[in-house]
């Protein structure tokens, strides 16, 4: 991207990589909007590490969204800043209108909380696209515009750098760029920054959701075992966040309400499972899940667990299917196998 920006020739086309790169990481953002609990938005589970991952899901998607609304209106455009045309401090609740760099450990956690997260998320919407169409109308030769003294005072009278000694030192790092170094920072690479963090935070999250639950999924799954689990909070508790509980209007897996509706554990407890094409079941070929199922039904999910650690250490694989085959009786049959040998072992 940055070297197509960097060629005449090849400008448009730069602007082009970077909106469909911004529309990526986007992405993540509405993913995490769209999929965690609302107390996901104010927890800090790297409280008091160094770097980006510190602070909380909701404060980076004010912050990067914050300094690019300041960055684009009021620097770049002259014009309003998209916070204030739309409303948005009061639609959001929030008490600052600042980029929140001035806030420190637990005050982030309190600001926090104090945000409507759906409202914040699309005040994000609504600032990348005002800024995707600034960019838009950027002109090879703007690359090269500076900033002014003047520019630099407009920012600054607009309150929305805090003057505290953590924050008042953006408005000299932007102003003493020039356009082609803001499509880096903060239209490009900050994105890239806080976004990681975003996804080290809920990734720990989820961790944490599931730590000290039945690591038996409802389908029959191992969450312990599962190529999802560094993003999945498993489907016994409110990070229910696999592609399948995504993908549901209620973010719930199909196997998952139908279990609760039915008032049972796991479908491992359902006379229906065998002919079940419900959710997991309903793939060609994930037969290996029911299997999985089959055997908890029959020996329990402790030695499901043991059996899954077995296969494990003797073959690399990430999909269980890669093991247990589509077949429903030779993945039984296969796990059936592997009990024994953990059974020999044992002895
Ligand atoms: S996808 Fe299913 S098995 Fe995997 S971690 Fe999530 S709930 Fe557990
Ligand atoms: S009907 Fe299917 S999804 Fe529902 S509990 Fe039974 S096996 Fe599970």
């Amino acid at each position: 991207m940055q070297s197509l920006v960097g060629r005449e020739t090849t400008f448009a086309e730069g602007i082009d990589v970077l909106v469909d790169l911004r529309k990526d990481l986007f992405s993540q953002i509405s993913y995490i909007a769209d999929a965690f609990p609302k107390e996901a938005f104010y927890h800090m589970p790297f409280a008091g590490a160094d770097g980006y991952h510190s602070k909380t899901l909701v404060y980076s998607m004010w912050h990067i969204f914050r300094i690019e609304d300041i960055v684009t209106h009021t620097l770049i455009s002259g014009d309003e800043q998209v916070l204030f045309s739309g409303g948005w401090q009061e639609k959001t609740g929030s008490p600052i209108i600042t980029t929140g760099n001035e806030l420190k450990g637990e005050e982030i956690a309190e600001f926090s909380k104090k945000l409507d997260v759906e409202a914040v998320f699309h005040y994000c919407e609504a600032v990348m696209e005002s800024t995707n169409e600034m960019l838009r109308s950027l002109t090879y030769t703007d690359l090269k515009r500076c900033f002014s003294e003047e520019d630099k005072n407009r920012v600054k009278d607009s309150h929305c750098v805090s003057t505290d000694k953590d924050a008042v030192w953006l408005v000299d790092y932007w102003c003493e760029k020039d356009i082609r170094g803001l499509i880096k920072m903060p239209f490009s690479r900050h994105w890239i920054m806080h976004i990681e963090a975003m996804c080290r935070i809920k990734d720990r999250l989820c961790q944490k959701a599931r730590k000290g639950t039945d690591p038996i999924a409802r389908c029959g799954l191992s969450c312990n075992h599962c190529f999802l689990k560094e993003w999945c909070g498993g489907c016994r508790t409110a990070y229910n966040t696999c592609s399948d509980a995504m993908n549901q209007p209620g973010k719930v897996c199909p196997n998952t309400s139908c279990c609760m509706e039915k008032h049972i554990d796991g479908s491992y407890e359902c006379d229906q499972i065998i002919d079940c094409r419900k959710g997991f079941y309903g793939y060609d070929d994930v037969n290996a899940v029911k299997a999985m199922a089959l055997f908890t039904r029959k020996y329990g999910k402790k030695e499901l667990l043991k059996v899954m650690d077995q296969l494990h250490r003797e073959h690399d694989f990430e999909k269980i299917q890669e093991v247990l085959g589509n077949d429903l009786e030779e993945g039984l049959r296969i796990l059936e196998k592997n009990y024994r040998k953990v059974a020999v072992l044992k002895v």
